[in-house]
Protein backbone atom coordinates (compact mmCIF):
# COMPACT_ATOMS: atom_id res chain seq x y z
CA UNK A 1 0.00 0.00 0.00
CA UNK A 2 3.25 2.41 -0.21
CA UNK A 3 4.39 4.47 2.78
CA UNK A 4 4.84 8.42 1.34
CA UNK A 5 4.45 11.89 2.33
CA UNK A 6 0.98 13.22 0.86
CA UNK A 7 1.66 17.00 0.96
CA UNK A 8 5.63 17.34 0.22
CA UNK A 9 7.52 18.92 -2.63
CA UNK A 10 7.50 15.28 -3.80
CA UNK A 11 4.33 14.43 -3.48
CA UNK A 12 2.98 15.16 -6.59
CA UNK A 13 5.12 12.46 -8.07
CA UNK A 14 4.43 9.99 -5.53
CA UNK A 15 1.09 10.64 -5.58
CA UNK A 16 0.74 10.96 -9.03
CA UNK A 17 2.60 7.59 -9.74
CA UNK A 18 -0.31 5.87 -7.06
CA UNK A 19 -3.34 7.81 -8.82
CA UNK A 20 -2.10 6.58 -12.32
CA UNK A 21 -2.26 2.97 -10.49
CA UNK A 22 -5.29 3.18 -9.31
CA UNK A 23 -6.97 4.72 -13.38
CA UNK A 24 -5.51 1.70 -14.72
CA UNK A 25 -7.06 -0.82 -12.54
CA UNK A 26 -10.33 1.50 -12.58
CA UNK A 27 -10.21 1.57 -16.36
CA UNK A 28 -9.73 -2.24 -16.43
CA UNK A 29 -12.62 -3.03 -14.64
CA UNK A 30 -14.98 -0.53 -16.40
CA UNK A 31 -13.68 -1.31 -19.78
CA UNK A 32 -12.71 -5.14 -19.20
CA UNK A 33 -9.90 -5.28 -19.68
CA UNK A 34 -6.04 -6.12 -18.73
CA UNK A 35 -3.68 -3.73 -17.86
CA UNK A 36 -0.27 -4.65 -15.99
CA UNK A 37 0.75 -2.27 -13.68
CA UNK A 38 4.93 -2.25 -12.87
CA UNK A 39 6.40 -0.28 -10.21
CA UNK A 40 10.26 0.72 -11.96
CA UNK A 41 13.16 1.66 -9.54
CA UNK A 42 15.75 3.63 -10.33
CA UNK A 43 17.26 2.93 -13.71
CA UNK A 44 20.33 3.48 -16.00
CA UNK A 45 22.00 2.87 -19.30
CA UNK A 46 23.37 4.20 -22.03
CA UNK A 47 20.64 6.98 -24.28
CA UNK A 48 20.22 8.61 -20.98
CA UNK A 49 20.49 11.87 -21.26
CA UNK A 50 23.69 13.13 -19.85
CA UNK A 51 22.41 16.73 -18.61
CA UNK A 52 18.78 15.22 -16.70
CA UNK A 53 20.32 15.15 -13.37
CA UNK A 54 20.25 11.61 -12.14
CA UNK A 55 22.89 10.67 -10.01
CA UNK A 56 24.37 7.63 -12.53
CA UNK A 57 24.91 10.17 -15.44
CA UNK A 58 25.17 13.28 -12.82
CA UNK A 59 28.37 11.58 -11.67
CA UNK A 60 29.43 10.08 -15.09
CA UNK A 61 29.52 13.54 -16.93
CA UNK A 62 31.49 15.06 -13.83
CA UNK A 63 34.31 12.74 -13.54
CA UNK A 64 34.39 12.84 -17.72
CA UNK A 65 34.78 16.39 -17.12
CA UNK A 66 36.98 16.31 -14.30
CA UNK A 67 34.47 18.50 -12.08
CA UNK A 68 33.76 17.33 -8.63
CA UNK A 69 31.32 14.76 -8.13
CA UNK A 70 28.26 16.68 -6.11
CA UNK A 71 27.03 14.03 -3.62
CA UNK A 72 23.89 15.36 -1.91
CA UNK A 73 23.66 14.91 1.95
CA UNK A 74 26.35 12.71 3.73
CA UNK A 75 26.03 9.96 0.51
CA UNK A 76 25.28 6.81 3.05
CA UNK A 77 21.37 7.06 1.64
CA UNK A 78 21.06 3.72 -0.86
CA UNK A 79 20.12 3.38 -3.80
CA UNK A 80 19.70 -0.04 -6.45
CA UNK A 81 20.48 0.52 -10.10
CA UNK A 82 18.69 -1.73 -12.62
CA UNK A 83 20.07 -1.28 -16.20
CA UNK A 84 17.86 -0.88 -18.61
CA UNK A 85 18.06 -3.82 -20.69
CA UNK A 86 16.88 -5.79 -17.83
CA UNK A 87 14.34 -3.61 -17.20
CA UNK A 88 12.74 -3.88 -20.54
CA UNK A 89 13.08 -7.84 -20.35
CA UNK A 90 11.33 -7.50 -17.13
CA UNK A 91 8.66 -4.92 -18.54
CA UNK A 92 7.88 -7.48 -21.50
CA UNK A 93 7.93 -10.97 -19.05
CA UNK A 94 5.06 -8.84 -17.40
CA UNK A 95 3.41 -8.15 -20.39
CA UNK A 96 2.95 -11.44 -21.41
CA UNK A 97 2.16 -13.20 -18.13
CA UNK A 98 -1.02 -12.03 -17.79
CA UNK A 99 -0.49 -10.59 -14.33
CA UNK A 100 -1.75 -7.18 -13.28
CA UNK A 101 0.66 -6.30 -10.22
CA UNK A 102 1.67 -4.07 -9.07
CA UNK A 103 5.00 -6.22 -9.39
CA UNK A 104 8.18 -4.57 -8.05
CA UNK A 105 10.78 -3.92 -11.45
CA UNK A 106 14.34 -3.02 -10.04
CA UNK A 107 17.42 -4.17 -9.35
CA UNK A 108 17.92 -5.31 -5.54
CA UNK A 109 21.67 -4.92 -5.58
CA UNK A 110 21.72 -2.07 -2.77
CA UNK A 111 25.13 0.49 -3.00
CA UNK A 112 25.45 4.14 -1.51
CA UNK A 113 25.17 7.06 -3.09
CA UNK A 114 29.35 7.36 -1.83
CA UNK A 115 29.81 4.01 -2.98
CA UNK A 116 28.58 4.98 -6.40
CA UNK A 117 30.58 7.65 -6.34
CA UNK A 118 33.88 5.73 -5.76
CA UNK A 119 33.29 3.14 -8.49
CA UNK A 120 32.30 6.19 -11.01
CA UNK A 121 35.96 8.09 -10.16
CA UNK A 122 37.99 4.59 -10.28
CA UNK A 123 36.23 3.70 -13.47
CA UNK A 124 36.35 7.62 -15.28
CA UNK A 125 38.76 9.34 -13.80
CA UNK A 126 40.73 8.52 -10.49
CA UNK A 127 41.76 11.92 -10.18
CA UNK A 128 38.32 13.50 -9.29
CA UNK A 129 37.28 14.76 -6.64
CA UNK A 130 33.89 14.88 -4.55
CA UNK A 131 32.00 17.51 -2.74
CA UNK A 132 28.94 17.32 -0.69
CA UNK A 133 25.52 19.33 -1.30
CA UNK A 134 22.26 19.60 0.63
CA UNK A 135 20.20 16.63 0.49
CA UNK A 136 17.12 17.38 -1.39
CA UNK A 137 13.87 17.16 0.74
CA UNK A 138 11.68 14.12 1.23
CA UNK A 139 14.78 12.07 -0.71
CA UNK A 140 14.24 8.40 0.64
CA UNK A 141 17.57 7.65 2.85
CA UNK A 142 17.21 3.76 1.37
CA UNK A 143 15.51 2.43 -1.95
CA UNK A 144 15.97 -1.57 -2.59
CA UNK A 145 13.08 -3.31 -4.43
CA UNK A 146 11.64 -6.86 -3.31
CA UNK A 147 11.46 -8.60 -6.20
CA UNK A 148 10.59 -11.95 -4.97
CA UNK A 149 6.89 -11.75 -6.47
CA UNK A 150 8.12 -10.67 -9.79
CA UNK A 151 10.77 -14.01 -9.68
CA UNK A 152 7.55 -16.10 -8.42
CA UNK A 153 4.89 -14.90 -10.59
CA UNK A 154 6.96 -13.96 -14.12
CA UNK A 155 9.87 -15.70 -13.33
CA UNK A 156 12.05 -12.52 -14.27
CA UNK A 157 15.07 -11.31 -12.13
CA UNK A 158 18.12 -8.51 -13.11
CA UNK A 159 21.14 -10.30 -14.47
CA UNK A 160 23.90 -7.27 -15.34
CA UNK A 161 26.33 -6.57 -12.92
CA UNK A 162 26.61 -2.95 -11.96
CA UNK A 163 30.18 -2.62 -13.34
CA UNK A 164 29.32 -4.10 -16.53
CA UNK A 165 26.32 -1.51 -16.80
CA UNK A 166 28.29 1.51 -15.80
CA UNK A 167 31.32 0.77 -18.57
CA UNK A 168 28.01 1.00 -21.10
CA UNK A 169 26.77 4.33 -19.69
CA UNK A 170 30.37 5.78 -19.50
CA UNK A 171 31.20 5.06 -23.19
CA UNK A 172 27.56 6.57 -24.13
CA UNK A 173 27.71 9.37 -21.94
CA UNK A 174 31.54 9.65 -23.38
CA UNK A 175 30.13 10.21 -26.59
CA UNK A 176 27.34 12.44 -25.77
CA UNK A 177 29.83 14.94 -24.71
CA UNK A 178 31.68 14.80 -27.64
CA UNK A 179 29.11 15.62 -29.36
CA UNK A 180 28.11 18.56 -27.25
CA UNK A 181 31.45 19.75 -27.91
CA UNK A 182 31.29 19.54 -31.35
CA UNK A 183 28.32 21.42 -31.59
CA UNK A 184 29.86 23.84 -29.06
CA UNK A 185 33.31 24.32 -31.69
N1 LIG B 1 22.22 12.35 -5.94
C1 LIG B 1 23.48 12.83 -5.62
N2 LIG B 1 24.12 13.64 -6.52
C2 LIG B 1 23.61 13.96 -7.73
C3 LIG B 1 22.31 13.46 -8.07
C4 LIG B 1 21.66 12.67 -7.15
O1 LIG B 1 24.02 12.56 -4.53
O2 LIG B 1 24.28 14.69 -8.49
C5 LIG B 1 21.55 11.45 -4.98
C6 LIG B 1 20.10 11.83 -4.67
O3 LIG B 1 20.07 12.74 -3.57
C7 LIG B 1 19.52 10.46 -4.32
C8 LIG B 1 20.29 9.50 -5.24
O4 LIG B 1 21.49 10.17 -5.60
O5 LIG B 1 19.79 10.13 -2.97
C9 LIG B 1 19.50 9.10 -6.49
O6 LIG B 1 19.05 10.27 -7.13
P1 LIG B 1 18.31 10.26 -8.54
O7 LIG B 1 17.82 11.64 -8.81
O8 LIG B 1 19.17 9.62 -9.57
O9 LIG B 1 17.07 9.26 -8.32
P2 LIG B 1 15.92 9.22 -7.17
O10 LIG B 1 16.18 7.95 -6.45
O11 LIG B 1 16.06 10.42 -6.28
O12 LIG B 1 14.65 9.20 -7.94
Amino acid sequence: LGNVNCTGPRACYDEGKRMGETLCFDYARKHNTSVAVARIFNTYGPRMSSSDGRVVTNFISQALRNKPLTIYGTGEQTRSFCYCDDLVDGLIALMNSGEQGPINLGNPNEITVIELANKIVEMVNPGAQVVHKPLPVDDPQRRKPAIERAEKLIGWKPSVELEEGLKATIADVTNQLKQTELQAA
